[in-house]
């Protein structure tokens, strides 16, 4: 039975539901599963470690029988991966509310929520996993490109021509770093364990070499080599060796799955396999990980003294050296504070959307629309880069940055592509990682201005406005990218289909939920956020 869900989604302009809400929460849902998207589809994990779409196979069946039977007047409700009610409800509300991993916060510890999640009540959904909007390594993609180019601006004179940057991690998001450095002028070393991670993003064009320390490095280090070198081999034998061989590098990063620890890295001595294999209590595998981690972050640190740029990428590695034995761990600055925040502060984020046709000619009709609509060089450059190199996963999908008046124009000029019949139907939305959908006081959150780093209220706030607002969908979680307890999100998403009812919900989701995402860093007292409230006239009450 499992083996017709992983099959990707439906395509075509055909119902297999009940509505076109329905049938995009099915589609989106079965495309996070497809072999391409999903990093091991087979277990249910989109990706992030061990971010599911959906608890169990028999949870994915019952999920998929209920939307494809949900009346337009009704919603599913899905707690942690599993579908638990189909309640009446009415056209204008959502038609699936979905909560991940919430559990009360003194049991939101590691070890705790492992034995819930062995007991079968909950499951790990990273964001857009268990929010079903994950759109492959392309998600991340512009995301890193411009974490990237914030790092070039604040460096290195706006581009990273003969710069060279050190990383590890080939998995869903951590592939789209070769592209980002590339296409901002720099060369990048990849150190990735899993020999056949790395074959699988060579296939894709996502990295130019795969080899052994040797020939990697001295490819690396050739001003003519590959752009983008995965060198196999453990991050925290690598990253020490090279540090104590004095290969510099201008720029030292990771992303390895290091916010899911005894599931995400892989511990020196182990291969993949192995690691996957071992018993999460068992003392030696557990001293085995925290080792690796410790020894790693010291790699980074050491990196740092010698004058490189150094900052984690998001994946809570600081958090776990530093309980490790690394005090230093967090003189290591954060990516989001160190690059992302400015962006953030205007209220821009990014939002995506899905072809639900599965037909490549609705993404270039619908990204002739965005352009349109925007109308900025800038975006404009990234959809003709993503246009010529960015691969299709799964159904054809595109990402953006947009913030407050551009959102909403954006979906209603989408919404009246589809109602021409041009195009067929879209589901639009946005990331969890966006101003106010996130708290996560080592990433999005770090480092706020007024110290509200830690302060959830926001994500809840954003999940309650968007089912309030009537979006199709509406997620929300704790976890995702940094492990469960570290962080609480929220997601939605609108499907647009053409009708009355589209029109009326996206008119009010994508105006109120960058709305929030001003109001959020106006609060923290940021003075892009002020203006933008200003400039768009938010009754903001001081
Ligand atoms: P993933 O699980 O798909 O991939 C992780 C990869 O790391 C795998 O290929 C694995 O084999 C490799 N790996 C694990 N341990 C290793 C080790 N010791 N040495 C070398 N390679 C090792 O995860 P992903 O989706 O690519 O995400 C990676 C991490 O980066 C996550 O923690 C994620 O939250 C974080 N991240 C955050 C952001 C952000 O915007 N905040 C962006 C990208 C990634």
């Amino acid at each position: 039975m499992l083996d017709t869900f992983l099959r990707g989604a439906p395509r075509g302009r055909e119902l297999h539901c009940r509505g076109w809400e329905q049938e995009g929460a099915l589609r989106c849902l079965l495309n996070n599963l497809d072999p391409d998207v999903a990093e091991d589809a087979r277990s249910l994990v989109v990706y992030g470690g061990r971010g599911r779409a959906a608890r169990s196979a028999e949870a994915l069946v019952e999920i998929a029988g209920a939307l494809e039977r949900l009346g337009p007047d009704e919603t599913l409700v899905v707690q942690s991966g599993k579908a638990v009610a189909v309640l009446p409800t009415h056209p204008d509300a959502p038609r699936v509310l979905i909560s991940t991993a919430m559990v009360v916060p003194a049991w939101s510890d590691e070890d705790s929520f492992r034995r819930l999640e062995d007991t079968g009540l909950t499951m790990y959904g990273q964001m857009t996993a268990a929010g079903w909007f994950y759109i492959g390594t392309q998600g991340i993609l512009g995301f890193t490109y411009e974490t990237f180019r914030a790092v070039a601006d604040s460096h290195f004179d706006g581009t990273l021509v003969g710069r060279r940057v050190l990383t590890a991690g080939l998995g869903g998001m951590g592939a789209a770093q070769g592209f980002a450095v590339t296409q901002n002028g720099g060369r990048v070393l990849v150190v990735e364990v899993d020999p056949s991670r790395a074959e699988r993003r060579l296939r894709d064009g996502w990295v130019d070499l795969v080899a052994g320390y040797d020939e990697a490095l001295a490819a690396h280090l050739d001003p003519s080599g590959p752009g983008t070198i995965a060198l196999i081999g453990n991050a925290a034998d690598i990253v020490p060796r090279l540090l104590g061989e004095g290969v510099r590098f201008d720029v030292v990063t990771d992303q390895t799955a290091a916010h899911d620890p005894l599931r995400g890295y892989v511990p020196r001595g182990f291969t993949a396999a192995e690691a996957a294999a071992a018993e999460a209590d068992d003392p030696g595998f557990r001293a085995a990980v925290f080792d690796s981690l410790a020894d790693h972050v010291r790699g980074l640190l050491g990196y740092g003294e010698q004058g490189a740029i150094v900052f984690e990428y998001g994946n809570g590695i600081r958090a776990q050296a530093a309980t490790h034995g690394v005090g230093g761990a967090f003189e290591i600055p954060g990516f989001v504070s160190a690059y992302v925040r400015p962006i953030f502060a205007r209220g821009v984020g990014p939002f995506r959307w899905i072809c639900l046709s599965g037909d490549p000619a609705d993404l270039r009709r619908s990204e002739d629309v965005v352009m349109e609509v925007v109308g900025t060089d800038s975006l404009r450059a990234w959809i003709d880069l993503a246009r010529e190199r960015v691969p299709l996963q799964g159904l054809p999908a595109r990402i953006c940055w947009l913030g407050l008046g551009q959102r909403d124009r954006v979906a209603l000029a989408l919404n009246d592509l589809v109602r021409s019949g041009a195009c067929g139907p879209l589901a639009l939305g946005r990331d969890h990682m966006d101003p106010a959908s996130v708290a996560s006081p080592t990433r999005e959150t770090e480092g706020m201005r007024d110290g509200s780093d830690a302060i959830a209220d926001w994500p809840v706030l954003s999940a309650l406005l968007n089912a309030a607002q009537g979006a199709s969908w509406v997620a929300i979680g704790s976890g995702g990218g940094v492990g469960v307890g570290r962080s609480i999100h929220s997601g939605m998403v609108v499907v647009a289909d053409g009708s009355e009812l589209a029109e009326r919900k996206l008119r009010r989701v994508f105006w109120t939920d960058p709305a929030l995402g001003v109001a959020r860093y106006a609060d923290a007292g940021y003075p892009e956020a002020l203006a933008e409230a200003a400039r768009h006239e938010l009754d903001i009450p001081p």
